[in-house]
């Protein structure tokens, strides 16, 4: 699932080919991803791609009108959250043919721009289709925008602090709570908290200040360092850039780079997360069972 440092690093990537490009056609393969009707996507052909950037880990296209416009809406803004499977990839040589709704490819949404065959496809693996794409004037008209928490990278220590007195749970639930933080999701959380040597089911409402400073620290750490990596990369190498730079996530079994202890794993219905026992728990297993057989 991108994440801030992926979704910052996308944004980067199709900013340097896309901005200042006219959108030529927008065509729609998979209607279930729009979330919205008004404005209509048909709005968005012959304006002006201004700026792609991102939102915690929403990718932000910003549109201007081009010089053709009859009632140019100022700023029409593209927003698509890529969820867990979804993906953007830049193409010179996209089939000019119109996309086939409801078909089996991964493609739910191709943008046209710049010079024929010119464009992205936004696309998403697997049969659980969660990727989402609105199409507004201001960010604030999407309710799960406009809840979001403060950005990961933009918060100070002073702030983390106060945000994290809010909240009560695990620490690692906390730290993906968009509505807490935005940014961070099941792979950096799970790096941060190693990174820390916290427990990812630390209370987070109960931390000493000297460890609010310390998870502090990791977190600018761990994504500052993934997205300094990810800059520049091109977006088909993006998810192998990741998985090399992360030190227990994904890394079930695997050797612990610190202390070389087996990287364990608590696994629920859908999803799971790894930690280092050493590190983090002082030797203690968190409850998996799973884990456990696998261990047997
Ligand atoms: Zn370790």
């Amino acid at each position: 699932m991108p994440e801030l440092p992926e979704v910052a690093a996308i944004a980067d990537y199709v900013d340097g080919r896309a901005a200042g490009l006219p959108i030529r056609r927008v065509d729609v393969a998979s209607l279930s991803v729009l979330k919205t009707a008004d404005p209509p996507y048909s709005a968005l052909h012959e304006r002006i791609v201004e700026s792609v950037g991102r939102v915690g880990k929403y990718l932000v296209i910003r549109t201007i009108p081009g010089s053709a416009a009859t009632a140019p809406e100022p700023l029409l803004q593209l927003v698509i959250h890529l969820s867990r499977a979804g993906w953007v990839r830049w193409s010179e040589e996209l089939s000019p043919r119109p996309l086939r709704p409801g078909g089996k490819s991964p493609i739910a949404l191709r943008v046209h721009c710049g010079l024929p065959g010119e464009g992205f496809d936004v696309t998403e693996a697997g049969t659980q289709k969660r990727l989402a794409v609105w199409l507004v004037r201001e960010l604030t008209d999407i309710e799960r925008v406009a809840g979001l928490g403060p950005d990961a990278l933009e918060l100070t220590l002073e702030q983390f602090a106060a945000v994290l007195a809010g909240t009560t749970g695990r620490i690692k639930n906390v730290l993906t709570d968009q509505r807490v933080i935005a940014g961070i999701g099941n792979a950096y959380s799970d790096e941060i908290l190693h990174t820390a040597r916290m427990s990812p089911f630390a209370s987070s409402k109960t931390l000493k200040p000297d460890q609010v400073a310390t998870l502090y620290d990791a977190m600018r750490e761990v994504l500052t360092d993934a997205t300094d990596r990810l800059e520049g990369q091109t977006v088909a190498r993006l998810k192998s850039e990741k998985r090399t730079g992360l030190r227990v996530h994904a890394r079930t079994g695997l050797p612990c780079p610190v202390c070389g202890d087996i990287v364990r794993e608590v696994s629920f219905a859908d999803r799971s997360f790894q930690y280092c026992a050493t590190c983090q728990t002082g030797g203690k297993v968190l409850a998996d069972r799973r884990m456990s057989r696998l261990l047997k």
